[in-house]
């Protein structure tokens, strides 16, 4: 039996998300028993221009990277967006709030020489292609990856919550972020990652996007109840979720 071939290219990204799948270990190993994996940058040299299963990792911030990645949707028979920076844009969205003008003279100093280097709005892949399925996190999470795929090899939908965070973090009975005076983005996050921010003692930044029927009569409540407002939580949402 022919396997599916498997394509993994970057763009805009720390490349944090392919680190994930590299430390699968084992499980990497049965994966690539199932699987051909013709194309990956950053674990091999070959290339191919024919795939089955492309997986995306980082944002679109360049015009000819648009182009780019048309081409590899034009190859492909699945598209998979890789980590919070494809999937929402991520972090390299922050720029979206500034002038880019400024962002390259923060970047590159007033007179540096790589003032023309071109940037763009940053795009979430699903702004230029469809995209068919989306593995959230920054960074995604390995277990989470490796069962997606699964899920897809053999023709099964993948499971991706789409409950808050506060799930998962009242599951393990975690002390709330609100009672140490911290805005908490949980009630308005995907879930899926297991809460792991609240149970180290930090608050979830909403890394994994929002959850797609967020309860934002409950998220409205818990301001209130902390003597806060909704600005507040806006304002923690700029890290991951800014246009
Ligand atoms: S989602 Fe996070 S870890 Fe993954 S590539 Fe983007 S910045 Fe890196
Ligand atoms: S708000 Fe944050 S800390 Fe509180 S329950 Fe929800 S995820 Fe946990
Ligand atoms: S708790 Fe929030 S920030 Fe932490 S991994 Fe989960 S979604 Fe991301």
């Amino acid at each position: 039996m022919t396997k599916p071939r498997v394509a993994i290219f970057d763009f805009a990204c720390c490349e944090g998300c392919q680190l994930q799948i590299v430390n699968l270990e084992e499980d990497i190993l049965k994966l690539i028993d199932v699987v051909d994996v013709v194309e990956w940058r950053e674990a091999m040299s070959e290339q191919s221009h024919e795939y089955d299963i492309a997986i995306i990792e980082g944002s679109i911030t360049r015009e000819e990277d648009e182009h780019r990645l048309e081409i590899i949707r034009s190859r492909a028979k699945i598209l998979i967006a890789l980590g919070a920076c494809a999937v929402i844009g991520g972090v390299n969205k922050m720029k979206n709030n500034f002038d880019f003008n400024e962002v390259r003279q923060c970047v590159y100093g007033k007179d540096g020489q790589m003032q023309h280097l071109n940037t763009e709005r940053t795009k979430a892949v699903d702004e230029v292609v469809q995209v068919d399925f989306k593995i959230p996190g920054c960074p995604i999470n390995g277990a989470e990856f490796a069962q997606i795929i699964r899920s897809l090899l053999v023709g099964k939908k993948p499971f991706v919550p789409d409950y808050p965070v506060c799930v998962e973090c009242k599951a393990k009975e975690t002390i709330c972020r609100y009672e140490y005076n911290q805005i908490c983005l949980g009630p308005i996050t995907r879930a899926g990652c297991g809460a792991p921010c609240p149970s180290a003692g930090w608050r979830c930044f909403g890394c994994r996007g929002m959850a797609e029927n967020p309860n934002v009569d409950a998220a409205q409540e818990v301001m209130t109840l902390y003597g806060l407002t909704v600005d507040d939580l806006k304002q923690k949402m700029v890290l991951f979720n800014s246009k």
